[in-house]
């Protein structure tokens, strides 16, 4: 834009040099030709100021253009930093989710051996019943699994099992594991 501009006001200007050139050789003398070229360095110069005045326009326009570039650049150098930033703490996230699943099942591999094949059977069924849970502490006659309260005749028939009964929840049958606070 800025460039076409300049190129006109070099040609208009070249025009002008070409007009009073023209006019102080003397080489026109008719009345009407002299006055007809003096109109067109008049027109000339309006042409010019016009010119001029749309590149001045055009250059602050640029400015402002240039000013908003630079902020939508320092926006987007910001985002691309803090997406950077999510990224790594996600990855972070991610790799200690992995740890805690290798800890957890190589804690199951080593405890599954030393529980009872027929136990074992029923806490997988019951875990993949509810989706990952299988087992649940009674806590103050509370199973931790449905999170539900014993009423006192089940906890009755709970306490009067032996030591060794698997013991189940009667409202939702996840595998109840006797604690100190159990409350029984
Ligand atoms: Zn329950």
């Amino acid at each position: 834009m800025q460039s076409k501009a300049e190129a006109e006001v070099e040609q208009v200007k070249a025009r002008r040099t070409r007009d009073e050139e023209r006019l102080s050789s003397g080489a026109i003398t008719n009345p009407k030709d002299l006055e007809n070229l003096q109109h067109e360095l008049g027109a000339l110069e309006r042409r010019i100021a016009t010119l001029e005045d749309e590149e001045l326009t055009v250059m602050e326009d640029l400015e402002i253009a240039e000013a908003e570039l630079r902020a939508v650049t320092a926006d987007h150098d910001a985002l691309v930093a803090e997406l950077e930033h999510v990224t790594a703490a996600r990855d972070a996230a991610l790799a200690a989710i992995d740890d805690e699943i290798a800890a957890v099942q190589s804690e199951r591999e080593s405890t599954a051996p030393a529980v009872p094949k027929d136990l074992l059977a029923l806490y997988d069924k019951v875990r993949a019943q509810y989706g990952g849970l299988g087992a649940a502490a009674l806590r103050a006659r509370r199973c931790e699994g449905c999170r539900l309260e014993l009423n006192g005749a089940d906890l009755r028939e709970l306490a009067a099992r032996p030591e060794d009964d698997v013991l189940r929840c009667p409202e939702c049958s996840r595998i109840l594991v006797r604690t100190a606070e159990s409350g029984l």
